[in-house]
């Protein structure tokens, strides 16, 4: 029986952009409605249902490093594109080490990462763009997808923030170089924060636990012994390097490893699984 997403999806999406779950031609994933509507700025987050990938990457999975089929891949990748309305031949990828490197892609850099590994955004784990039709498209199974968006300058990010790459700042690193490169200020951005593993599921070693609390502030939010709330530890950065609270929208109920229906998860499924996708486009100006 399936459990109602709907009802887990909650406090943070109240205000203008919030995420909704859909179900288009048997692939589910969430999407900012409104933010597509006015200003034709894609956000989706997929999940792991409605491909053609079989087990253990049943069945979207959408990255090439997993071990599964590569054909598999590319046309898990085609389903999502089709029903995004995206040329999956103009996806850009990163390598995504779990460092906090960031590169700024621009129209000449379309594609890589699209059909194979080997041309991914080498070392680096966010990817910002201003150019339009250029997806930009993150892999994740329980590490934080977070996607930064300043709607009216159209600029664009999707940041890999797992646990290393939160204690080496790949968020705030991500938002610096936005404002850097293309003069936009934090205070007009939109944050989403996808589906990855919960407070409830993720333990961390006593010395992970320790490099935290010694490095970051306001510990009670997001540390509790060795439970690390990494979604909670996200939204802190946000606001942080200034993006404020009311314009951060984020999957509450989605614990990647709780929910292991609807996500894949590294610990869940015990670390041989697929990936689900953050994807982030800016589409042409009134399409
Ligand atoms: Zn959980």
């Amino acid at each position: 029986m399936e459990k109602d997403i709907s009802t887990h999806i909650n406090t943070y999406n109240t205000g203008n952009y919030g995420l909704t779950f859909e179900k288009s031609g048997g692939v589910d994933y969430f999407i900012s409605r409104p933010l597509l509507d006015e200003h034709n700025i894609l956000v989706v987050f997929t999940t792991r249902r409605g491909g053609v990938s079989t087990d253990p990457y049943a069945s979207l999975n959408l990255a090439f490093h997993v071990g599964d089929n590569p054909d598999n891949v590319i046309k898990n990748r085609d389903i999502v594109c089709r029903r995004l309305g995206l040329d999956a031949a103009r996806m850009v990828c990163a390598e995504q080490v779990h460092g906090a490197e960031v590169a700024v892609i621009g129209k000449f850099e379309a594609g890589r990462g699209a059909v194979s590994l080997k041309d991914s955004v080498p070392g680096v784990d966010a990817l910002i763009t201003a150019d339009p039709f250029i997806p930009l498209t993150l892999f994740f199974a329980d590490c934080v997808p977070v996607v930064l968006v300043e709607p009216n300058k159209r600029v664009i990010s999707v940041v890999h923030a797992g646990w290393r790459g939160m204690y080496g700042e790949v968020i705030g690193n991500s938002i610096r170089m936005m404002v850097s490169t293309y003069g936009v200020h934090p205070s007009n951005f939109t944050a989403f924060i996808g589906p990855a593993i919960g407070g409830c599921c993720y333990q961390v070693g006593a010395d992970v636990a320790e490099k935290f609390s010694h490095k970051f502030t306001h510990t009670a939010s997001w540390l509790n012994g060795t439970t690390l709330h990494l979604k909670e530890l996200s939204k802190l950065q946000l606001i942080e390097n200034g993006i404020p609270p009311g314009n951060i929208y984020r999957c509450d109920g989605c614990c990647s490893s709780c929910r292991n229906d609807l996500f894949f998860s590294y610990r869940a499924d015990g670390g041989t699984t697929g990936r689900q996708a953050a994807i982030a486009a800016i589409l042409p100006d009134g399409a």
